[in-house]
């Protein structure tokens, strides 16, 4: 009882789970090898062989089991693996290192990386990505008031027709100027917003002018001068 009470107080205070190893976890050249068999046969989450509880990703990349080299190719794999996984696996706004979150109620994710090269806890909310302030979480959202909208800027589904000149982009993009959602209808990459009559480029989010210039003859193209805009979050817009 007084465990749970526990548990309890500290996710109403907003405060991260992200302590995720159990007593098992011992670094040594077994470990290392068990762990590499997950990683090469292509699972994502790795378990305790003795209590099967999952450690997270983080948790373990921090330990160094990996010569760097390797390491940076295992999270290059992971990612890959885990990319339709977003619920669960996300790269960090600050650093872009893999996070793995194991309390898919909590949206408070605390990165180790940027924690430890800060000097404080960097703390951000799994859906909007936006700096963490506190109290609690409320509702499914932090306390950001764009937190429902950026949300669904991250994670709504890819542009998967190869024959649209928006192919790769996420299926809603943000007015650039007064961030209306606005999703593509076909033709030529540029939408004018609904609301500000803004025309924008739905793949790099320039102005219209300046990705066509860059490329007249690409009007058409799934592609622009500049690289493909990541997903949005609105410091970015
Ligand atoms: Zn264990
Ligand atoms: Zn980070
Ligand atoms: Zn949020
Ligand atoms: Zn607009
Ligand atoms: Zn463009």
């Amino acid at each position: 009882m007084e465990v749970a009470r526990t548990s309890n107080n500290e996710l109403a205070a907003g405060i991260p789970q992200t302590r995720t190893l159990c007593q098992h976890f011992q670094k040594s050249k077994q470990l290392r090898l068990y762990v590499k068999s997950f990683l090469d046969t292509g699972m994502t989450n790795i378990t305790c062989p003795k209590c099967r509880q999952t450690w997270a990703w983080q948790e373990v990349r921090a330990l160094s089991l990996f010569s760097s080299r390797d390491q940076v190719l295992y999270e290059r794999k992971l990612a890959q693996m885990t990319r339709d996984n977003k619920e669960s696996f996300k790269k960090c706004p600050g650093c872009r290192s893999l996070l793995q979150r194991l309390d898919t109620e909590n949206l408070c994710m605390e990165c180790p990386v940027c924690s430890l090269k800060d000097g404080k806890a960097f703390q951000f909310c799994w859906a909007c990505l936006s700096q963490w302030e506190g109290p609690s979480p409320q509702g499914g959202s932090c306390a950001d008031k764009s937190c429902h909208v950026v949300a669904l800027l991250q994670s709504c589904t890819v542009i998967t027709n190869r024959s649209l000149s928006v192919h790769g982009c996420p299926s809603i993009r943000a007015c650039p100027i007064c961030r209306v959602l606005m999703v593509h209808s076909g033709g030529c990459k540029y939408v004018t917003c609904t609301n500000c009559s803004t025309c924008f480029c739905f793949r790099c989010l320039d102005k219209y002018s300046d990705c066509y210039n860059a490329k007249p003859n690409w009007y058409f193209k799934p592609n622009c001068e500049k690289p493909l805009a990541a997903r949005q979050t609105f410091a970015s817009c």
